[in-house]
């Protein structure tokens, strides 16, 4: 079993996924990257392959609970040629769907998160606004009691396929005096009325659907509130774990990506007569990349298996939330540096690789936010 964590069935959804992501997404991630979209399509068929499903079980549509499989879909679809492409497909499976799965009731899996994992519908995480990101509990968007309904008013800022989800899994406050007891999750339809949304454009993601979205007077029953009045907040800390574990797996895999795209420069690009490759100084560099993502892949399915082990392993997800997204811009920025001017040039890989990393150390909870978690996790 490699690193203890994949079997031969695992090798074997891994040749597939590869497989997949070769013939149907790599061909058109350039295309895709220089209309800075992707059909929707790809979510249908994504969910068709069952890619989205590891880690539900059969009743809900998934073929799972299998994280290691899920951990396998991740690290494999990060190599689609467009960081973009992946975080939406991430953010619908590890985001919305886990909420749904997770918080919902059977009525409420039924209604969405089947379709869902089938690729039917699009889904997304609202919990960021303007003026409320690392600061969660301080989020203003706002759900009124009125008879069985709910009428939320607000927004929420930098949701990744927020400008083209069918439905959002929304924070909201529904105890505007209380802080972070006041937080109450529900699912919001996009068609609903009062409910807009608009594209932000990105300095990378390119292809991924960032978006703004307000309510204004947004009408919900409900049925469409995820668990009891005020317990959004505790489902949002423990849906951060795997989140990060998730985030972790794709930036160790983005890391590898990276150095696999400097490391085949490095042989074909000759300077004063030899390839670059055979300074000494960038076989040190190489040497040292290398060595670095190895370790925070142990670190990552160190996680993992802490995970696995039915934990909620707040301290080693933040760590390999960390290690791992520092990690892959410095080695995108090495990719970057061995092309010397190609490197700034759109037509080559490197600077995308650059542009898409730089998000790691952002999204899923800041570096900032990484340390004082395992800093206050020592006591500190
Ligand atoms: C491309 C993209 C996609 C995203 N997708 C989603 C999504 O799908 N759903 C969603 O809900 N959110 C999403 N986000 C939001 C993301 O999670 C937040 O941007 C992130 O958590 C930081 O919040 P903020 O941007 O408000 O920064 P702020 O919280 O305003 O932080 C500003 C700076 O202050 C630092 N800081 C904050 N608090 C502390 C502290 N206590 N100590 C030291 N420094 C601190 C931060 O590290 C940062 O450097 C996305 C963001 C981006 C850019």
């Amino acid at each position: 079993m490699r690193y203890g964590l994949f079997t031969s069935e695992h090798d074997a959804l891994r040749d597939s996924v590869r497989s997949f992501v070769a013939k149907e997404l790599i061909p058109n991630a350039d295309d895709w990257e220089r209309a800075s979209e992707f059909p929707r399509e790809v979510f249908a068929r994504t969910g068709e392959l069952g890619l989205f499903g590891m880690k539900f079980p059969p009743d809900v549509g998934g073929s799972g609970p299998d994280l290691v499989a899920d951990a396998v879909v991740i690290e494999e679809l990060t190599s689609c040629g467009s960081g973009g492409v992946a975080a939406s497909l991430g953010a619908h499976k590890d985001l919305a769907c886990l909420y749904l799965f997770n918080f919902g009731s059977p009525e409420q899996h039924r209604r969405w998160l089947v379709p869902a994992l089938a690729g039917e519908i699009i889904g997304a995480l609202g919990i960021t606004e303007p003026d409320a990101g690392s600061d969660v509990a301080s989020l203003r968007t706002t759900a009124r009691r009125d008879g069985d309904d709910w009428i939320i008013n607000g927004s929420k800022m930098f949701i990744t396929n927020g400008a083209w989800a069918d439905f959002v899994v929304v924070a909201a406050k529904t105890d505007p005096d209380a802080t972070h007891e006041g937080i109450t999750l529900f699912v919001v339809e996009s068609d609903a009325p009062g409910f807009e949304a608009r594209r932000i454009p990105t300095l990378g993601w390119r292809t991924s659907q960032t978006g703004e979205i307000s309510f204004a007077d947004v009408r919900v029953h409900d049925d469409c509130r995820i668990g009891d009045e005020g317990s959004g907040f505790l489902a949002i800390m423990r849906n951060f774990a795997w989140e990060r574990v998730a985030m972790a797996l794709a930036q160790v895999a983005s890391a590898q990506h990276s150095y696999e795209v400097a490391r085949a420069y490095a042989h074909d690009r000759h300077v004063f007569g030899r390839p670059v490759a055979k300074f000494q100084v960038w076989r040190h560099r190489f040497a040292d990349m290398a060595a670095r993502i190895e370790a925070s892949r142990a670190l990552t399915y160190h996680a993992l298996r802490r995970f696995i082990g039915d934990d909620n392993p707040i301290r080693e997800s933040a760590m390999a939330k960390l290690h791992s997204s520092e990690l892959a811009f410095q080695v995108a920025d090495e990719c970057m540096q061995i092309h010397g001017g190609y490197g700034y040039m759109t037509e080559f890989r490197a600077e995308r690789v650059w542009r898409d990393a730089r998000l790691g150390p952002i999204g899923g909870g800041t570096s900032e936010i990484m340390r004082e978690l395992i800093g206050k996790s020592y006591g500190l």
